[in-house]
């Protein structure tokens, strides 16, 4: 029996929708693929932090997606999803006409959450995407040069809410911005002031004490003070946090907050069961009541059967899940069974700045040189993996000094 051409739409062209694209491009599936996405670059989320500290220019971090897509296969539609109509089986875009599909898959990252922390939204800045990292880099600069004109002394105040991964790589990688703004606009380094606010005394929590502790010893070292306290408010000059009982304040000229993420708000505003953003995904990845639609990296959850808790957001869960997505996909088009998913953890490097970092690889610790390494490996795959070899060898991580 021959079956209908159906019409597979794919939300966002991250780690997840743009891997899950290229498997099925192999697969040759009997569909018509649509990837949308509000850019028409792949942006490796992985290095953010270094556009936001001004180690990188977001050039050396984003490829086209004209070299994943094949055009006699794929419509790429650049466009902002604003909702999904599930019943309509509809696509809701800005500026642009509904895209109906017979088969979804969401994979549209994640935003910051503030928890409602006053201010938050107005005054603080977030490593999320291309244009917020942009904004991170070129304020840090202004508060420099504002500096040169006024020498007010908190326009030298860098601070950084939350003590996780995102912000440690972001720390690593401002202590070796800072030498080269302080050469640029002739400051006196005791001046600069980078502060790390965090609630407990426990940094990194997803590695081990020791890990954790190289970490933050390292970052100290190279000028990072660590302050015990929850952050609790922030206006246009200070930064109000708990300490005890006490309230707390400090004058900073830019405050990067990197103490949570969302899913996408386009997963509420379409009506799923979520807790912040993410779904809980059946076995095989798709939406309770909604086979025909597949949610996977950060906005989806998928629980940990060894502690009932979902696992951590991450690219390498992402990338995994787009594998078994597209198989799935495949198999509704084919009328046949789908696999559930199941994650192998392979391991994480957190960055510390240039050739140093900590990590657990294979049930290995790995800290310092070594682990440096091992993080342009991974990134390197995950080039590989997506943008193809090609791409890796043009944007790859090759010199063991970057
Ligand atoms: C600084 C930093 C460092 C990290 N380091 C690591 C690491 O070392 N290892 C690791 O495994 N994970 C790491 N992560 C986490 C990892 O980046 C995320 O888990 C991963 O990006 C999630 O992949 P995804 O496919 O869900 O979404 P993403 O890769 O974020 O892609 C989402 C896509 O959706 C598009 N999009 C979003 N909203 C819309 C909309 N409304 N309309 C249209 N398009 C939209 C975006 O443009 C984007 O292309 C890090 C994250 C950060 C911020």
């Amino acid at each position: 029996m021959i079956l209908a051409k159906k019409r597979i739409v794919i939300l966002g062209a991250g780690y997840g929708g743009l891997r899950t694209l290229k498997k099925l491009q192999k697969m040759k599936p009997n569909a018509d693929l649509i990837l949308i996405d509000k850019n028409n670059y792949h942006c490796e989320t992985t290095s953010l932090h270094e556009v936001a500290a001004g180690t990188s220019n977001s050039d050396e971090i984003c490829y086209s997606l004209n070299l994943v897509i094949d055009q006699k296969q794929t419509t790429f539609i650049q466009g902002t999803v604003l909702h999904v109509d599930k019943e309509a089986r509809q696509v809701f875009l800005k500026d642009h006409d509904p895209v109906s599909y017979d088969y979804l898959l969401i994979g549209l990252g994640f935003e910051p959450e503030y928890f409602g922390i006053k201010g938050m939204n107005r005054y603080g800045l977030s490593i999320a995407d291309i244009p917020s990292v942009t904004k991170i880099k070129d304020h840090i600069e202004n508060q420099f040069e504002k500096w040169s004109n006024d020498h007010r002394p908190e326009h030298l105040v860098i601070a950084v809410g939350g003590a996780g991964f995102t912000s440690f790589e972001f720390l690593g990688e401002l202590t070796h911005r800072i030498p080269k703004l302080i050469e640029q606009f002739q400051v006196d380094r005791s001046l600069v002031r980078i502060l790390c606010i965090e609630p407990t005394p426990h940094a990194l929590p997803m590695f081990n004490r020791k890990l954790a502790e190289y970490g933050a010893h390292k970052l100290s070292e190279n000028g990072v003070e660590f302050i015990i306290g929850r952050v609790s408010g922030i206006d246009a000059e200070r930064i109000y946090y708990k300490s005890g009982d006490q309230i707390k304040t400090l004058q900073a000229g830019t405050f990067v907050w990197t103490g949570g993420v969302s899913g996408s708000s386009v997963v509420s505003a379409s009506g799923f069961a979520q807790r912040r953003g993410r779904v809980i995904v059946n076995d095989d990845l798709s939406v309770p009541d909604h086979p025909e639609i597949l949610i996977i990296g950060d906005c989806s959850a998928v629980i940990n059967p060894e502690d009932g808790r979902p696992y951590p957001t991450t690219a390498q869960i992402a990338m995994q899940q787009a594998d078994c997505a597209a198989y799935n996909l495949n198999a509704r088009i084919e009328e046949a069974s789908t696999k559930p998913f199941v994650f192998k953890f392979m391991g994480t490097v957190c960055s510390l700045g240039r050739n140093d970092a900590v990590g657990e690889i294979m049930g290995r610790n790995l800290k310092g040189r070594p682990a440096s390494i091992m993080k342009k490996v991974i990134e390197n795959r995950s080039l590989a993996k997506i943008g193809g070899v090609e791409t890796m060898i043009k944007k790859g991580r090759f010199s063991l000094n970057k």
